[in-house]
């Protein structure tokens, strides 16, 4: 058996969390958790994306909070969004290194970089299930998207992959095990499903599990994640937040 010690995946108020960041880090503490990341939304995302001029405000309380809770470490990060078919990600390049961790995934609630991108990359996926669109060219773009971005930043982790837009999981789960990223089994959307980790792990993809919480009651909640990882029988040595417990 193996258990979890971090959880790289939370959300707070400055998204669109219900709890502060020390809310999260009390409720990592209290499921034993030795890792945190405060991770809110990227900046284009409407509305509950975290403001730029908050980041520096966030930096100074995960600093006061690693200061005064010596067993957690607590990681300021951002769960960034793909806005461009070039892989642009919603987060300038002179904020890139503000953040101890980067996430990126797709939300069709972000703003895209340009029309094109608006058309191409979004509006291709809101019509996907409804329009007879050339579905597989659709994926293909998609995942190519994602792959460029890892290819471009220090991306450390891909958010929820396959929920939101389709992919070519065997494609994206190669170049993410060349680059080191790891694909997030998330608790709270199911995705990927135990069909995707299987496919993944024939590519050498590594996984992160994550809560994804919006709610500090939930930080640490992996039930869902683990259940899909168990399903897969994925070895907890591909996992890059499990340890395995010692036998007793
Ligand atoms: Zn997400
Ligand atoms: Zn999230």
């Amino acid at each position: 058996m193996y258990r979890i010690i971090a959880d790289f995946h939370t959300h707070t108020r400055y998204s669109h969390g219900k709890g502060s960041i020390e809310d999260n880090v009390l409720a990592a503490r209290r499921k034993g958790l030795e890792k945190i990341a405060i991770t809110g939304h990227g900046f284009r995302h409407i509305r509950i994306g975290i403001k730029p001029n908050d980041v520096d405000k966030m930096r100074e309380e995960v600093q006061r909070l690693n200061d005064k809770y010596s067993d957690i470490e607590i990681l300021l990060g951002i769960e960034s969004n793909l806005i461009g078919l070039d892989g642009t990600i919603d987060i300038p390049d002179e904020y890139i290194d503000k953040f101890d961790i980067i996430l990126m995934g797709f939300h069709k609630g972000a703003m895209p970089k340009s029309f094109n991108d608006a058309i191409k990359l979004y509006g291709s996926n809101l019509v996907y299930n409804i329009l007879p669109v050339d579905r597989e060219k659709i994926r293909m773009q998609n995942t190519q998207a994602m792959i460029r971005a890892i290819e471009k930043y220090p991306i450390k982790i891909i958010t929820h992959p396959g929920a939101k837009i389709d992919i070519d999981t065997k494609l994206l789960a190669k170049h993410a095990a060349k680059r080191d990223v790891a694909l997030e089994i998330n608790a709270s959307h199911g995705f990927m499903t135990v069909e995707y980790v299987r496919i993944a792990l024939k590519e050498g993809a590594k996984f992160v599990i994550n809560s994804d919480a919006h709610h500090p009651s939930r930080v640490g909640d992996f039930k869902r994640a683990i259940e899909i990882a168990l399903a897969a029988d994925l070895n907890p040595d591909r996992i890059i937040n499990a340890r395995i417990a010692k036998q007793t």
